[in-house]
C-alpha cells in the first residue's frame, strides 16, 4: 500500500477502556488507518471523548478526537468497515457477532471468540498462516464479515518466546508461572489496596486461558482447522504491583533435548512469519534475547520495539526438565491493541481489507 493511498477508516469499540485508549494512542498517526468512530457503553454514548474516558497515559488525543461523541456499539450507528474491538468480555461476544453479521471485520480482545475452530487466534510473527481460517468462517457463517483474535496478554507473550524453541526442539511440557502487571485488568482494575506492597496469587479464568490458547496459536493449520499443538501446559498466574508488562517465567522439556547454547541460538535467530516484514508496527526485532544476568525487566524492557517486542533472558539448563528462561511484554500493547493493530495490516497487505 502507498503512501499517498487514502486512509482506512476505522472504529474502536470500548474506546474509553485500558485497552481502548491504546489504541488510540497506536491509531493517532498510522500509516494506513484512520481512527474514525469511537464507541463504548450507554453509559459513554452521546457524551464527548474527552467528559466519557479518564485519560491514563500518555500525550492526550487530538483536540478533534476529545470532542467527538461516542457512539452505542451498535453495528448499525458505526461507519467504519474495520472495527477494532477493547470490550468487556461480558459483552463482547454478542457485540461482536452482530458487527460480523453487519458486514463488518472485527479484530477482537476479548476471550470470547478465541477458540471458536473457525476463528483465528493470531500474533502475527508466529502463526500469520492462520488468518486463513477466515474465509472458511465467513462461508460457514454466511457473513461478509469476520473475528480475528489476539490472545489473552500473557499467552502473547509466552508464545512469541515459545515459538522459535517449538519450531527448532518440539515442545513436550511447558511449566510457567506469571507475575502480571495491574493494567492487565483494564482502568480502575485492581482495588489499590488489594495490590499495593502485595502479590495476589489469582486471576480469575486466567490460568485455563493461557493452558488452551498456547496450543491453538502453536498449532498448525490444516484442510481449513488448526490441529493444536500437543505439548501440556500447567500455569500459575499472579497480580504484582507493576503498571504494564507480563513478566512469565518458564520451564520446559522437549522431545529434542537442545542445549541452553543451541536454545539461545534459535531465539536470536528466529524473526517470525517473513509476510510480517513490511508491516508498519512489525518491530526491528519481535524477540530480543539478553544476555544480562537480571533481565529482563518491566520497569527497564517493557517499551522495547516500542512495546510490540518480548524480551527473552536467563535461558539456562533446569535440573528437573531441560531449559528455563523469563520472557516479558507489554500487555496492553503487543498483548492487546498493537498485536490487533499488526492482525489487521496482515489483513490490508494480503487483500482481504480492501484500501479506502
Ligand atoms: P476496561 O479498561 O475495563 O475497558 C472496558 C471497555 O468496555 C470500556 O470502554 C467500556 O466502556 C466498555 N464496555 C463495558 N461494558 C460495556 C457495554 N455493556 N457495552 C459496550 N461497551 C462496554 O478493560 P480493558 O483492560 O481495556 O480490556 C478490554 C478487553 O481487552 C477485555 O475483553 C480484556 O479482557 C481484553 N484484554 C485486556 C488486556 C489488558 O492488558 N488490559 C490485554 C489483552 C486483552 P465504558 O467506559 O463506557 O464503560
Amino acid at each position: 500500500m502507498t503512501a499517498k493511498r487514502k486512509k482506512i477508516p476505522v472504529a474502536v469499540l470500548g474506546a474509553t477502556g485500558a485497552v481502548g485508549q491504546t489504541f488510540m494512542r497506536l491509531l493517532a498517526n498510522h500509516p494506513w488507518f484512520e481512527l474514525a468512530e469511537l464507541a463504548a457503553s450507554e453509559r459513554s454514548a452521546g457524551k464527548k471523548y474527552g467528559e466519557a474516558s479518564r485519560w491514563l497515559e500518555g500525550e492526550f488525543p487530538e483536540a478533534n478526537l476529545l470532542d467527538q461523541r461516542v457512539i452505542a456499539c451498535d453495528p448499525g450507528l458505526v461507519r467504519s468497515a474495520v472495527v477494532f474491538s477493547a470490550l468487556d468480555s461480558s459483552v463482547a461476544g454478542d457485540v461482536e457477532v452482530a458487527f460480523a453479521k453487519a458486514g463488518k471485520l472485527v479484530l477482537s480482545n476479548a476471550k470470547n471468540h478465541r477458540m471458536d475452530p473457525d476463528v483465528p487466534l493470531v500474533i502475527p510473527e508466529v502463526n500469520g498462516d492462520h488468518l486463513a481460517l477466515l474465509a472458511n468462517q465467513r462461508k460457514k457463517r454466511n457473513w461478509k464479515g469476520g473475528i480475528i483474535t489476539n490472545a489473552n496478554c500473557s499467552a502473547t507473550v509466552a508464545a512469541m518466546a515459545l515459538a522459535p524453541l517449538h519450531e527448532a526442539f518440539e515442545l513436550k511440557q511447558v511449566f510457567l508461572m506469571t507475575m502480571q502487571a495491574v493494567s492487565g485488568a483494564g482502568y480502575p482494575g485492581v482495588p489499590s489496596l488489594d495490590i499495593i506492597g502485595n502479590v495476589v496469587p489469582y486471576i480469575a479464568g486466567e490460568e485455563p486461558k493461557l493452558e488452551r490458547e498456547l496450543g491453538k496459536l502453536l498449532g498448525t493449520l490444516s484442510d481449513d482447522e488448526i490441529v493444536p499443538a500437543s505439548f501440556a501446559v500447567s500455569s500459575h498466574t499472579n497480580r504484582v504491583p507493576v503498571e504494564h508488562g507480563h513478566t512469565i517465567c518458564m520451564t520446559l522439556s522437549f522431545k529434542k533435548k537442545p542445549t541452553p547454547e543451541a536454545a539461545m541460538k534459535a531465539l536470536r535467530e528466529w524473526t517470525g512469519c517473513n509476510a510480517t516484514l513490511d508491516l508498519p508496527s512489525r518491530p526491528k526485532n519481535p524477540l530480543l534475547v539478553s544476555d544480562l544476568p537480571d533481565r529482563p525487566q518491566p520497569k527497564r524492557d517493557v517499551n522495547c520495539g516500542g512495546g510490540m517486542t518480548v524480551t527473552v533472558g536467563r535461558v539456562r539448563k533446569d535440573p528437573i526438565l531441560d531449559i528455563r528462561l523469563v520472557a516479558m511484554g507489554h500487555n496492553t500493547i503487543r498483548g492487546a491493541a498493537g498485536g490487533s493493530v499488526m492482525n489487521a495490516e496482515m489483513l490490508v497487505a494480503s487483500g482481504v481489507i480492501e484500501p479506502a
